[in-house]
């Protein structure tokens, strides 16, 4: 998922106070004020000078009771018959599923109450359930190895999350879409939402026959009867529930196709008027599939599809499995939000194809992802565009640690000091041993899950380097980035001049950072000298031994740290 930033000074805070105010105003991007209302407050805004979608991550904790972890589900089918006038849907839900060691348990799903039960059958049969607490169960199961659960259900799903299940209209059609991320599946089906336990999944929409339903997988099957139109979509490469969707409108589809180790389908489902703009902007996917499955390996899925349904989310785009979904802010025609598309794109690798063990993991998913955008420029524009990308990344990241993040789950340290901490991991492994390593965890995990100790495992595996102390520092503890104060001191000593470096550590968190450290010395006559030193104490000086003056001297000039440098010689 990716989120707008809009970054606020407080002239434009009053601006905007102003326009919200006289109301029924737009942004130039064409959403509407209110939006932004119901969804940053004003908390956010001021605290990082920078607004992203907001959402309390509070309920993850104990939105799963531990018998879920005992449950392996094996395949979805899920029926879904949209009645957008009356925002209800009539729903019945078969999975299969197995319970892991023990052959008795409960069989625990997260399913939001609110909705009226039809019938609930356990390997065809009627049985009791208990539905209540979002829950619905059915406990002390004693009997095939393998179960099927059928729930039939109908109701209004309720609203959660990022908008998990809004029954809107575009131009006076009706536009249905789902967005489950984190943990909003259950808003309209009844699952096992944990992210490590992935599924096959078949999904049939039923609508009115004028719409057009976009999903995960391939579209098998397409049936009329009277005024509805049934669309089968079905995958046959694991999916984690919160990337299951659906998007249900009056879509004009188009396809294109890439070619790298086979034939991958491009397709393509936008709204009323899009479609030229689309053509123009969705080119991307192609310039970006050809750099990650260079870098990363082939796209994972091959055989199924690359697609895209614009949805009317209107704050970003979020990479469903095979068909992400993008906000239609995002389709402007030249091309103005590339790294939105590239974005998604690279989830395909990180996070859809290797999926987050948990949700403390979530940095796998996003720094991966934001990273890989400064990858794309790299590759096609050379390395001063990875390095202004990294530079747009930069910050002071002190409110969470990235592992098992407090407070918003998608707050920007987890998507920007994510991608800062896998280009310093570049950095201490070195670029050739980088990408194998990426390589290696692509194809150790793919269609699986990892965790951050398995990325860490497998970096140092493929390093053949102790990384434990990086990875305490930037991911499992530290908060914040490096600060150094240093002096500068130049002398001649008999025909040579030294120029000494004192540096002090002044990091807000306790840690001291153990990194390498490149130093540019910068003579009179213009040319200038790369070296690389190893900072491991809170207090180091460096000593340059040289025959010409040293006139100026710059500290990691390649911006391969996430750090600020205070040049204090001057304050003695
Ligand atoms: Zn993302």
């Amino acid at each position: 998922m990716k989120v707008k930033k809009i970054h606020f000074s407080i002239g434009t805070i009053i601006l905007f106070i102003v326009i919200l105010t006289l109301g029924g105003s737009y942004l130039f991007w064409g959403t509407r004020i209110s939006l932004y209302y119901d969804l940053y407050n004003t908390n956010d805004i001021i605290k990082g000078g920078k607004a992203y979608a907001s959402m309390q991550n509070t309920r993850i904790d104990d939105y799963t009771l531990p018998a879920q972890y005992n449950i392996n589900i094996l395949k979805y089918d899920i029926s879904i018959e949209l009645i957008p006038e009356e925002k209800r849907i009539n729903s019945a839900v078969l999975l299969t599923g197995m319970l892991k060691g023990e052959k008795t348990g409960d069989i625990v799903l997260n399913f939001h109450d609110g909705f009226e039960i039809s019938g609930f059958t356990i390997n065809g049969s009627e049985e009791s359930y208990i539905y209540q607490n979002n829950f619905i169960r059915f406990d002390n199961y004693q009997g095939a190895d393998t179960f099927l659960v059928e729930i039939k259900y109908s109701g209004t799903p309720e609203n959660s999350g990022f908008g998990s299940f809004e029954f809107k209209t575009f131009e006076d059609m009706p536009m249905i879409y789902s967005m489950n991320e984190p943990i909003y599946a259950s808003t309209w089906f009844p699952c096992n939402d944990i992210t490590n336990d992935k599924a096959l999944l078949k999904i049939a929409v039923t609508a009115d026959s004028n719409l057009v339903t976009a999903s995960n997988g391939v579209l098998t099957d397409i049936i009329q009867s009277g005024s509805k139109k049934t669309y089968t979509w079905e995958t046959n490469y694991p999916i984690s529930t919160y990337l299951i969707c659906i998007a249900t409108a009056d879509y004009t589809n188009f396809k294109d196709y890439y070619v790298g180790i086979d034939t991958l389908q491009l397709d393509y489902y936008v709204l009323p008027g899009k479609l030229e703009m689309a053509k123009r902007d969705f080119e991307v996917n192609k310039k970006a599939l050809k750099c990650f499955e260079e870098l990363f390996g082939p796209y994972p899925f091959y055989g199924e599809k690359y697609g895209i349904a614009e949805f009317l989310w209107n704050d970003g785009a979020m990479e469903h499995q095979t068909i992400t979904g993008v906000s239609s802010f995002l389709i402007s025609g030249n091309g103005f939000f590339d790294d939105f598309y590239i974005h998604e794109l690279a989830h395909h690798w990180w996070g859809n194809a290797v999926g987050p063990d948990s949700w403390k993991d979530i940095w796998l998913n996003e720094g991966f992802a934001t990273y890989s955008e400064a990858l794309y420029y790299e590759y096609y524009n050379g390395e001063a565009a990875l390095i202004s990308t990294m530079e747009s990344f930069a910050g002071s990241f002190e409110d969470t640690r990235l592992y098992a993040p407090e407070g918003f789950l998608f707050s920007e340290t987890i998507y920007d000091k994510g991608a800062w901490v896998l280009h310093m991991l570049r950095s201490e492994v070195g670029d050739s041993t980088f990408f194998k390593i990426l390589k290696e965890y692509y194809q150790t995990f793919k269609y699986g899950n990892a965790s951050t100790a398995d990325f860490i495992n497998l970096s140092e595996s493929v390093s053949g380097k102790s990384l434990n102390k990086f990875f305490k520092d930037w991911v499992y503890e530290g908060k914040g980035i490096i600060n150094v104060d240093y002096i500068v001191n130049d002398y001649q000593q008999g025909d040579d001049y030294i120029t000494d470096i004192e540096m002090l550590q002044a990091n807000s968190s306790e840690i001291v950072y153990n990194f390498p450290l490149e130093v540019r010395f910068v003579y009179y006559d213009g040319h200038s000298e790369d070296y690389s030193y190893r900072i491991n104490s809170p207090v180091q000086k460096i000593s340059f031994r040289s025959k010409n003056i040293v006139k100026e001297v710059r500290l990691d000039p390649r911006t391969r740290l996430l750090a600020q440098f205070r040049d204090v010689s001057s304050e003695e």
